[in-house]
């Protein structure tokens, strides 16, 4: 806002000479209606016919998209780290959570304290500085000064991450909550899940292992319960083989059932790791769809959620001898050498609960489970549109406490972003008001050579806030 021209103050409809402390003092009013009953600064108790913090927020970002563009048949669901404003007065060496995620190369920090800090609060974890409802989490990018903990928040975000294959369409920020840092993220996800204010319509939802690692329970059989299929990366913890519950001659390989005639060099298979070579993933795929040849696939799904799968040599994907009609098949199919009793050729009914934690609809590491969860990447693309590119949201540029100031301060944020990708994606030919699904084109719009986009601004570097220290 310091750095709008007049015209662009009165467009945004602000009175001119308004202060970011005039700005602030509304916040805060409209914080005060909405703060939880319990939270650190509720003095009367709330009107219960006030949305939820979550609520509001959704409504609030729902509101920033057009009608005419619904959901894509991929959502994606990240986090972000968003660091208070408050000075530290003290450290601790890893986060105080209870939620067991660990990041793969965690560093614990040196503690240190000033009188008096840190302080517990009451739910059982330490306050480090003056904004009482932030907490220590891990980074999911480590900082530049190569500590993997900060202070603040976690913004979750979901984003409209399209569909495989589909040539154009705006990557929408759909939802967010806002959370204390190192609260379960499953949580937090399905709190988001449950707070759009119409409903979740996406087929796939893809989400990194922050939230996929949780306990069954916790998150995959949620996500069936809201009929969203989960796309998920995998832990090195749940990359474990292991045998069946109710079977023999079948183990259970990355979340997949395969037979035990599985080649051995198709046993283990590596993670894709970040930045991989194109050459090097077409050859890690290939590998992975090979290895999906020997996979037990659904037969019939259950109301109850079990699922019958039925073996490879059932639908003749591989030749084995213990069942003969995949004989017939053609001779460039793989031959497996099995003893009599094997188990390629058999049906398998797998209860709900079995490999939970792991199991998921498409094969892992194949090309069609790449096709959707490499999807997941806009999400990332969302973080840098609101800390970068089209948003401000970095360490100090809001000064404001707690959980829910906060929350609204990231709602406005995804708001503003969403109406500028609108706006960049179509120039006026899509607009707030452009209800219907055919009325938005299906290409991106060039931009008209003449006239200069409405939402044109000062320079980035002049709309940096000073750089902060501690
Ligand atoms: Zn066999």
């Amino acid at each position: 806002m310091d750095t709008f021209t007049p015209a662009q103050q009165l467009r945004a409809g602000l009175p001119w000479n308004w202060s970011y402390d005039n700005l602030q003092t509304a916040l805060q009013a409209l914080i005060g209606h909405l703060e939880p009953d319990g939270a650190l600064g509720r003095r009367t108790p709330r009107n219960p016919r006030m949305p939820t913090v979550d609520e509001f927020v959704n409504a609030l970002i729902d509101a920033s998209i057009p009608a005419g563009c619904p959901q894509t048949e991929v959502l994606a669901l990240d986090s972000t780290d968003v660091r208070t404003h408050a000075k530290r007065r003290s450290w601790l060496a890893k986060p105080d959570t209870s939620d067991p995620y660990t990041p793969d190369d965690a560093r614990t920090d040196k503690p240190w304290a000033s009188p008096g800090w840190p302080k517990l609060q009451p739910d059982g974890r330490y306050a480090v500085s003056a904004d009482l409802d932030a907490r220590i989490g891990w980074c999911t990018v480590k900082n530049q000064e190569g500590s993997s903990t900060f202070n603040g928040y976690d913004a979750h975000l979901l984003v409209d991450a399209g569909s495989p294959g589909q040539p154009f369409w705006v990557p929408y920020i759909r939802g967010a909550v806002l959370r204390p840092a190192g609260e379960y993220k499953a949580d937090a996800g399905l709190a988001l899940l449950d707070s759009l204010p119409h409903g979740l319509h996406a087929r796939y939802l893809a989400s990194d292992r922050g939230y996929s690692y949780a306990k069954a329970s916790a998150w995959h059989l949620e996500l069936r319960k809201r009929n969203v299929i989960g796309v998920h990366d995998l832990h090195t913890n749940q990359r474990r083989p292991h045998p069946s519950d109710t079977s023999k001659g079948v183990t259970w390989i990355d979340g997949t059932l395969f037979p035990d005639s599985l080649p051995q060099r198709l046993r283990k298979l590596p993670n894709y790791p970040i930045g991989m070579k194109a050459a090097d993933r077409v050859e890690l795929t290939a590998l992975y769809d090979e290895r999906a040849r020997w996979a037990f696939r659904v037969n019939q799904r259950f109301d109850n959620g079990d699922v019958q799968l039925k073996g490879p040599a059932y639908t003749s994907r591989i030749r084995c001898r213990n069942a003969p009609k995949s004989m017939r098949a053609k001779s460039t199919t793989p031959l497996t050498n099995c003893e009599p009793g094997c188990q390629c050729g058999s049906t398998r009914v797998i209860p709900l609960s079995e490999a939970a934690w792991e199991r998921q609809e498409l094969t892992f590491g194949t090309k069609k489970w790449l096709d959707h969860y490499g999807l997941r990447s806009f999400v990332e693309g969302a973080n840098a549109q609101l800390k970068e590119w089209r948003g401000s949201m970095r360490r100090h540029s809001t000064k404001v406490f707690g959980t829910t100031a906060n929350a609204v301060v990231l709602a406005i944020h995804c708001a503003a972003v969403n109406v500028s990708m609108t706006e960049d994606a179509w120039y006026g030919a899509v607009t707030l008001n452009t209800r219907h699904r055919h009325d938005v084109p299906h290409m991106q719009r060039r931009r008209p050579a003449a006239a200069p986009s409405p939402s044109a601004r000062p320079q980035r570097a002049s709309r940096r806030p000073p750089a902060g220290k501690d």
